[in-house]
């Protein structure tokens, strides 16, 4: 008999609740601040977009949170996902390493955003919201949402960023099948994207300002439409700690315990996911596993970026928030991982590498497409580009064991497939693939518009 590959959990071994780290945190997360009265906000100003029980998990000290059944039945369509024990990379890179990763893309919008999407549907639903707006980078939180309120029966209207929405039609089709609404951002349907396109007709856009058109539209509805935001807010980094508990029961499955845990990181919300339960076992119970977090060079926001108050978006209508970031006016360039091009992160990724918790690394795009080919043509699984920052990571820990000799076992979060990146693949395969670099004056001078309470707060 052949070694086992897939380890995988029956549909009643579906996390029952998420875990909350914030009730594990050696110092708790700093304040989020409003930016006209500098005073941390309180629910009444985030009730204008977010429904309660959102509201309520977002600051709520509680280590589990119930899954209420209705997701959980949602959550059944793909979940458990599998954990994957990459033999076959192994032997390719003839490492004694041991490399396991978990499988996201095999959830309907092919990644793990439907976790936090589905949640988010559901909760907006019961408290009676009509419809929700929100933005997206490469589509893929489009499409998660944009599936998530056609089960609950929910208008979906989606800002796109342009340059995504230009390179990636098919995801826009995806998104508009699940019955969503798809508009360009920046849009002529808000005084954001307006003011945009006034100073800049051929604005490829960012996420900070789709992000910008959506809080817009919810904020002027008069409370019949809220906001969605598939990344970096508490509640939805929880949503995704389904991910890293199914994949602890798996661990015990395969007899097998993480020396280091890998996630690519845009906002965080997959990266910890995966990395938050593993980081419970570092505080709680001594663990000494090494949790890495990776982005693109192009977008450094964690290795370059400064820990300061800043906005969400570009047109600064969001509350402050403490953050790694490289500035709310960072354009970032047009690399094919369009989700991980956000200018700032999650404040609970950003506190656990302030506190030295976790461990961040940059990485180029070629390199990245690169370890994408030979995971594909050892793992036959398309990758999206996004999720090849992980397995740069992991490549190169598996070929740091060939060096040292060392037998250690190294996970990854394979987020999401690429089967809607094959543009970039097709960029990729034809030598057409620059490597962007973003240097520390692009930094310091982006940073130097930071808000003036962000500096005297910090
Ligand atoms: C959206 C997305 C990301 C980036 O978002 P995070 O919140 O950092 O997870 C990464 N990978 C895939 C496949 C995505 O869809």
């Amino acid at each position: 008999m052949g070694e086992q590959v897939k380890f995988l959990l029956d549909e009643d071994d579906i996390p029952t609740a998420w875990y909350n780290i914030q009730a594990d945190l050696p110092t708790p997360l700093p304040p989020v601040i409003h930016p006209g009265t500098g005073e941390p906000i309180g629910p009444d100003d985030l009730a204008p977009l977010f429904p309660m029980e959102l509201i309520g998990q977002e600051v709520s000290q509680e280590r589990w949170i119930d899954i209420p059944d209705a997701i959980r039945d949602v959550y059944r369509l793909w979940r458990p996902t599998p954990l994957f024990r990459a033999r076959r990379l192994e032997a390719a890179l003839d490492t004694p390493a041991r490399i396991f990763y978990k499988y996201e893309g095999v959830s309907p919008a092919g990644s793990h955003k439907p976790n936090t999407a589905v949640a988010q549907a559901y909760y907006n639903k019961a408290e009676g919201v009509q419809g929700l707006a929100t933005e997206t980078g490469a589509g893929q939180w489009g499409s998660a949402l944009a599936m998530a309120c056609s089960f609950f029966d929910l208008p979906c209207d989606v800002y796109m960023v342009r340059v995504s929405y230009d390179q990636k039609p098919y995801r826009r089709n995806l998104i508009e099948s699940f019955g969503a609404q798809v508009s360009p951002s920046p849009s002529e349907r808000t005084q954001a994207g307006r003011n945009v396109l006034a100073d800049d007709p051929d604005s490829p856009g960012s996420l900070g300002i789709a992000i910008s058109e959506a809080v817009e539209t919810a904020a002027t509805s008069g409370g019949t439409v809220k906001y969605s935001l598939g990344s970096v807010l508490n509640h939805v980094l929880m949503h995704q700690t389904v991910i890293g508990l199914e994949a602890q029961k798996q661990f015990e499955q395969a007899g097998a315990y993480p020396d280091v845990v890998i996630g690519c990181a845009g906002g965080g919300s997959n990266f910890a996911g995966f990395a938050l339960p593993f980081v419970r076992d570092n505080i709680v119970d001594g663990k000494q596993t090494r949790i890495v977090a990776v982005e693109p060079s192009a977008c450094p926001t964690l290795t370059k970026g400064q820990y300061v108050y800043d906005f969400g978006d570009t047109a600064m209508t969001t509350p402050l928030i403490k953050m790694y970031t490289l500035g709310h006016s960072f354009i970032p360039a047009p690399v094919h991982a369009g989700g991980l091009r956000y200018h700032g992160m999650a404040p609970i990724v950003c506190a656990l590498l302030d506190q030295g918790l976790i461990e961040a690394r940059a990485v180029p795009q070629n390199p990245v497409f690169e370890a994408a080919m030979t995971f594909a043509r050892t793992e036959a699984i398309m990758p999206a580009p996004e999720a090849s920052h992980a397995i740069r990571a992991a490549i190169d820990e598996a070929l740091a064991c060939r060096e040292s000799g060392e037998q250690k076992t190294i996970a990854f979060n394979l987020c999401g497939h690429g089967h809607f990146d094959m543009s970039a693949y097709d960029a990729y395969l034809s030598g057409q693939l620059p490597d962007f670099e973003y240097s520390q004056q692009d930094v310091d001078r982006a940073l130097g518009e930071l808000p003036s309470v962000g500096a005297s707060a910090s």
